[in-house]
């Protein structure tokens, strides 16, 4: 039996723990309904139960290594906590990190929630044969990992790979961050819901407006339902998803110049709708890419061919392949590859 040890993907739904051996295996996993926003005290709690609970029923079998967590926030790596963040109130300013470690008595490590399902991707998933790597993680918002050499690029501050936040429309969509026109205003579940209401609005959006009405939970996933379906102002709406998406990886191309680009997050599952224009725009808009995009049919393939194909020096964009997994097996590296 080898070592192992327990990740954790603090989201934004429940809390999920792991016992992952260091070899990759999933040993057991546990998902307790208990959010972030309950409050920091009682999740720790919850939290650190739950990991004595799987350490106990481990004990003898291999080692324990420590822990790694994926939270939602900008982390201060050094001192091991979380900057202040309107979404995580009375979790800043407090010794997170040491306060788990001193209760699980094992090394413990915080990293952001995009950089862990990076870790997740580049060890078992998407990125496992590529070196260096970049995530985008498309959610409620856009997260974003770079990855070289199989370690996170930190920056100077923890912030590198803020992809979300990079101007796409120079006079756009006022953001939280301050700034107007971030990736993320386009090109989230959160932008597409706001993109649809836009459009109900303007009164060009009759089926949209439908769904609207009926469904308590019109979501991104409705409006891609009705995308798929061939509704013309659903259908608009994912172009714009896709022509966002393709300029800010035309970007990220062109300045990285990276082996893979791997795409994320629960909105990854409206590909079919977004992909099409996504590619067109960045072969249009990055040199870098049209000397090192895969031939067409390549991509059509889907991941697993590009993945094959990724040893000729092209540059792979593929969609993730750990789902919301990925989180838990990156936050499970950390510890194991100290
Ligand atoms: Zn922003």
């Amino acid at each position: 039996m080898p070592d192992y040890s327990i990740g954790v993907d603090m989201g934004g739904t429940n809390l999920r723990i792991a016992a992952i051996s260091t070899d990759g295996q999933l040993l057991e996993k546990i998902t307790l309904g208990v959010k972030v926003a309950m409050g920091r005290d009682y999740v720790i709690g919850e939290m650190c139960d739950a990991i004595h609970r799987l350490t106990e029923q481990y004990r003898g079998t291999g080692r324990f290594v420590g822990a790694g967590i994926g939270v939602p926030g900008i982390i201060d790596m050094e001192r091991g906590m979380m900057r202040k963040s309107a979404n995580l109130p009375g979790w800043s300013d407090y010794p997170v990190r040491d306060e788990i470690e001193r209760r699980l008595g094992a090394k413990v490590f915080l990293d952001n929630d995009a950089n862990v399902a990076a870790l997740g991707e580049k060890w078992l998933g998407a990125g496992r044969d590529a070196d260096n790597m970049a995530m985008i993680t498309l959610g409620t918002g856009i997260g974003g990992a770079i990855v070289l050499n199989g370690k996170v690029f930190y920056g100077m501050s923890g912030m590198a790979g803020e992809f979300g936040h990079v101007t796409v429309v120079p006079d756009g969509v006022p953001c939280g961050c301050g700034n107007r026109g971030c990736a993320e205003r386009y090109a989230s579940a959160t932008a597409v819901v706001r993109m649809a209401r836009e459009a109900i609005e303007s009164g060009q959006a009759p089926e949209l407006a439908k769904a609207a009405s009926s469904d308590a939970e019109f979501s991104a996933k409705s409006i891609y339902n009705l995308a798929i379906q061939g509704d013309a102002a659903a259908q608009r709406i994912f172009e714009r998803f896709g022509e966002v998406l393709g300029i800010l990886l035309a970007d990220l191309v062109n300045i990285l110049d990276l082996d893979m680009f791997v795409i994320g997050g629960g909105v990854v599952s409206a590909w079919d709708a977004f992909a099409p224009r996504m590619f067109s725009e960045l072969r249009e808009r990055s040199l870098v890419y049209a000397a090192s995009a895969p031939d067409d049919a390549m991509i059509k393939k889907g991941a697993s061919a590009q993945i094959a194909n990724y040893t000729k020096k092209k540059t792979i964009i593929t969609q993730a392949l750990l789902g919301s997994d990925a989180g838990l097996y990156g936050a499970a590296r950390i510890p194991a590859s100290q």
